[in-house]
């Protein structure tokens, strides 16, 4: 039904309802209080000064009234609470004057002034407080629509019969003694005690994580079916690259690289998320998984977030792999028309094995002869649609994404729960701890000094200057004039670069290079080198402006440093949101950082989150709600096994609600 429909709820009303997402009696009852207040009777014998109390009591003196300034006024008055004469001050409320009847009883809530025994009402009803504590809803609304308004068109559509889909099973309903839907939403609108509200509150946050996992498990069901290649590596293939390698795999490496094989061989699609600290190693794995591509006879797409970070992959492959058959080609937006072609017919014809580039990979124009591999590097940064898009190409190629982004377990689960997911939690060893150290802008010079000494050790350094908005000209000012301050401070001696979006590829690729060779050795950015960027010799990274950031993108940041057995620095400058970036200069793994950074920020700056449509619930809260999250998740697993599950999906109309997900996408 819509709500133009109800009894009571006129055209001004259906408008202010409907800029608030309120069409039809459903969503008005779905639509939930963020938060109560609880009017309790406060015991005056025990106030603090400027404490914040609830009383009710008789009025006992007509209220005057002042008027000051422009139209401003204050209303003084006594009431009686419990014997006690209470003097009563209320600011700008003077329409309200009539209202106040000796005599009368009114509850007033508001700051208690004890010394003065004065009361700054700031809430006032007109009536006496009942005996148990009364708990109001208040919601979100718009401007012109009350909170007492929006109460009385709840109040006349609850008592209707909208059968709202209750999407808790039966089984599960009666495991946890919870209250029927209809229950809970009159309860959550009209609370008589605290007890069976929490209860209502309970039940319905458990049903929104119970149907969003039910969604995630049918996709990760829905791609299990999809076929996948079946391939034949032996695991000897592992040994004989590993040993051409300048270094010893670890352990978490070795692991992560047998469930890639594992996942290859089998004849499911595999859909995995490699997940480690910046820094942990993630490339080479992902150099294995195309290396056994390679092996089954299969191209790979290799791609990153930039065109940097592709050029690097680019030379990283064309290293490890020099000693083999490999055909590595590497597409930017940049190319010169005719190279592209050459390299897109080579692609067709499979002359080329690998290829990396950006997003560009999946342009329409670009044809792979037998696509058997797409990988991702930062998966974060492409947002969740471009996820699933990329998953049309191809005959059902094998997916593996890799993450640096700490994600804090409780996203994981959610935003990943159709993917397997693969961890490396230790580092190679041999890093060193990056000190980090907190300065304001006055403290330039000290920032300086630290920089030279650096530079006179034969180091190099990257400037991160201030992040304004991407593609932004005042933004390639910035960091014009950082290198002008740089180089005026180091420039007879040290060479300094300068990276920004502006410049082509062949531009940033030759810096980048100059950077590599220790021509370069400052080397001043935007955030163009926040991913992936590896330079082993580069021991400081200075950030200025360093509050703009969230704390996961610093940690990034910073992990382009520390590369290997040298000391390393990383330097903020800020003169703001100091507490916050203090974080990082206690922590060092990435995963902490972005539980800290997602506790003081709410969800912290996960890349591409807010894309995700499906992380909005009404009422729950992963973080807060985390074990009514895993429980709902487990619950969900062990029921589909059920055999009433199927009955049931019907029953709730999963199939429609899956339809109308995959019609957004
Ligand atoms: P990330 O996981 O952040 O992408 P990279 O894959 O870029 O990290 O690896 C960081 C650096 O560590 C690279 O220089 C890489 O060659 C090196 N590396 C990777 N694995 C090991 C290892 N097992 N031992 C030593 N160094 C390693
Ligand atoms: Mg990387």
């Amino acid at each position: 039904m819509q709500i133009e429909d109800i009894k009571g709820i006129g055209p001004k009303a259906t408008s202010l309802l409907h800029k608030l997402n309120i069409y039809e009696t459903s969503d008005l009852l779905t639509y939930f209080p963020f938060r109560y207040n609880v009017l309790k009777k406060s015991d005056l014998n025990s106030a603090k000064q400027d404490e914040n109390i609830v009383i009710d009591g008789r009025v006992k003196s007509i209220p005057r009234l002042y008027f000051y300034g422009r139209r401003m006024d204050k209303m003084t008055f006594q009431i009686e609470s419990d014997s006690l004469l209470i003097n009563v001050v209320i600011y700008n409320r003077g329409f309200l004057k009539s209202n106040f009847v000796l005599n009368d009883y009114v509850t007033l809530i508001g700051k208690y002034d004890l010394k003065h025994n004065l009361l700054v009402a700031n809430d006032i009803r007109f009536y006496k407080l009942p005996e148990k504590p009364l708990i109001e809803p208040v919601y979100h609304l718009t401007y012109g629509l009350s909170n007492k308004s929006f109460q009385k068109y709840i109040n006349s559509v609850i008592f209707l019969d909208i059968a709202l889909t209750d999407y808790i099973p039966k089984e599960l309903a009666s495991k946890y003694h919870f209250v029927s839907k209809d229950m809970a939403i009159k309860v959550i609108h009209q609370p008589n005690d605290e007890k069976t509200l929490k209860q209502a509150i309970l039940r319905l946050k458990y049903e929104e994580f119970f149907l969003f996992m039910l969604k995630m498990q049918y996709l990760k069901n829905q791609k299990e079916k999809d076929d996948g290649i079946a391939r034949n590596i032996s695991r000897d293939n592992i040994d004989s690259l590993a040993k051409t390698l300048p270094f010893t795999l670890t352990l978490d490496q070795l692991k992560c690289i047998t469930e890639i094989l594992n996942d290859l061989n089998s004849p499911k699609r595999m859909n995995r998320l490699l997940q480690g600290d910046v820094g942990s190693g993630k490339t080479i794995v992902a150099f294995f998984a195309t290396y056994f591509n390679y092996l089954s006879g299969y191209q790979t797409a290799f791609m990153a977030p930039t065109e940097i970070l592709a050029l690097q992959h680019y030379e990283n492959l064309k290293q490890i792999f020099k000693n083999y058959d490999i055909k590595i080609a590497c597409l930017t937006g940049k190319m010169k028309a005719q190279e592209k072609k050459a390299i897109l017919e080579n692609l067709k014809t499979g002359q080329i094995d690998v290829l990396v580039g950006t997003h560009t990979l999946f342009q329409k124009q670009v044809e792979y002869k037998n696509l058997g591999l797409v990988i991702t590097d930062e998966q974060h940064r492409f947002g969740v649609n471009q996820r699933t898009t990329l998953k049309g190409k191809g005959k059902a190629p094998d997916m593996l994404a890799m993450s640096a982004t700490p994600i804090p377990r409780t996203y994981a689960l959610t935003i990943y729960g159709d993917m397997d997911i693969s961890n490396i939690k230790t580092l190679p060893s041999g890093r060193k701890k990056i000190t980090t150290i907190l300065k304001s802008e006055s403290d330039i010079k000290d920032v300086l000094a630290m920089m030279l000494e650096q530079l006179k050790a034969h180091h190099q350094i990257y400037v991160i200057a201030p992040l304004i908005e991407e593609s932004d000209k005042t933004n390639q000012e910035d960091v014009m004039k950082l290198t002008e301050k740089m180089q005026k401070a180091f420039g007879k001696f040290y060479k300094v670069g300068t990276l920004h979006g502006k410049l082509s590829s062949s531009e940033k690729d030759k810096i980048m290079t100059s950077f590599k060779n220790n021509e370069i050795q400052i080397l001043i950015s935007t955030t163009v080198i926040e991913v992936g960027i590896d330079v082993k010799n580069a021991t400081m990274m200075v950030i200025f402006d360093s509050y703009r950031f969230g704390l996961s993108t610093i940690h990034q940041l910073r992990g382009r440093v520390g590369r290997n057995d040298l000391d390393s620095y990383c330097i903020l400058i800020s003169n703001r949101e100091t507490e916050r970036l203090k974080i990082l200069t206690e922590y060092q793994d990435g995963f902490t950082i972005s539980e800290k950074d997602f506790e003081l920020r709410g969800s912290g700056d996960l890349f591409g989150l807010e894309q995700s449509g499906e992380m909005i619930f009404k009422l729950a809260n992963i973080k807060k709600d985390y074990q009514i999250l895993v429980k709902a998740k487990e619950d969900c697993e062990e029921f589909l096994k059920l055999d009433g599950a199927t009955e049931y999906l019907e029953a709730i109309k999963f199939k429609e609600i899956m339809q109308k997900i995959a019609d957004l996408d």
